[in-house]
């Protein structure tokens, strides 16, 4: 008996003819083929429901940040506007952005901090290569992503970093890179040189390794970014800062749930793009970190 016949025995044939005339009935301008539903489910109570396993959600996010032009305007968005108030700035002694930055800083010498990751960085081919591989995030894949120094620039950052070094501006890296050992290199912290090689692949040389301050450098220096900042607020009158996550800004959000942290957002709400700059990064941060999960609990319907 051939293949043919046995299917039509079976009734596969009259049972595709079936789904296909069922499928039909969708609406015309679907981009993608959709599964059909069966027509009359039986609605279980919420309770009853399976839990669905969450997608990978990453997908959109990374294309977004690669591909959309309006993700480069933002950025661009960001840089522009600090570049024309730096002058305002630096003419106002009284002028800081750091919370930590409190009194005595008026006669220092300015700087401004960048967050490294999204903020001068931008490693979507990383966070692509995970897509493309099935993978999820792990510190070996990522120290190996960040030795190779393949990093892109996010556009604006140099052009800013350029700009506030002209005026004599120190610019400071604070960054949650950690500092780890590799094996066969005697360095503690091969993540430092990593930036400074990446930057210079980006035709920005010479960045000082000195001016970048890595997670785990120092005992105390934890993913919280508040003690490097107090001590360049020491040192310097903190101009303006920069990141993606809203812990490169206020101290003690990782935690906090996301209402508490819109609620600070407002709270601060004269410092943005006047002394606080966010750049966008819808792939991951300390925003996802707090929703739970499923995260989808968290949506808001109407
Ligand atoms: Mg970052």
């Amino acid at each position: 008996m051939n293949h043919g016949t046995r299917y039509l025995r079976l009734g596969v044939f009259p049972a595709l003819l079936l789904l296909l005339s069922a499928c039909q009935t969708q609406p015309v301008r679907q981009e993608k083929p959709q599964a059909c539903e069966p027509a009359q489910q039986p609605v279980r109570p919420v309770a009853q429901q399976p839990v669905q396993p969450e997608a990978h959600n990453n997908l959109h996010a990374v294309l977004w940040m690669q591909t959309a032009a309006e993700y480069r305007a933002l950025a661009r968005q960001a840089y522009r506007s600090a570049s024309l108030n730096l002058d305002r700035a630096l003419a106002n002694r009284r002028w800081t952005a750091a919370l930590e930055q409190t009194d005595e800083y008026e006669n220092l010498p300015p700087a401004v901090i960048l967050d490294v990751d999204e903020t001068v960085l931008d490693n979507s081919r990383y966070q692509a290569w995970l897509i493309q591989k099935g993978k999820r995030f792990s510190r070996v894949s990522w120290d190996w992503w960040i030795s190779t120094g393949k990093a892109r620039a996010v556009p604006g950052a140099l052009d800013f970093i350029r700009a506030a070094q002209k005026k004599g501006v120190k610019v400071f890296l604070v960054s949650n890179r950690e500092c780890r050992k590799r094996k066969g290199r005697a360095e503690s912290c091969p993540q430092k040189q990593d930036i400074v090689h990446n930057l210079a692949r980006l035709g920005f040389k010479d960045f000082p390794a000195r001016q970048i301050l890595l997670k785990g450098e120092r005992k105390d220096w934890g993913s919280e970014k508040k003690d490097r900042r107090f001590l360049l607020s020491v040192r310097y009158r903190i101009l303006m800062l920069f990141g993606d996550d809203l812990s490169d800004f206020i101290p003690g959000v990782r935690k906090l749930s996301w209402q508490k942290r819109a609620e600070l957002v407002e709270k601060y709400r004269s410092r943005w793009g006047e002394r606080w700059y966010v750049l966008p990064n819808p792939s991951y941060g300390s925003w996802q970190r707090v929703l739970g999960k499923p995260s989808k609990k968290q949506l808001r319907g109407f």
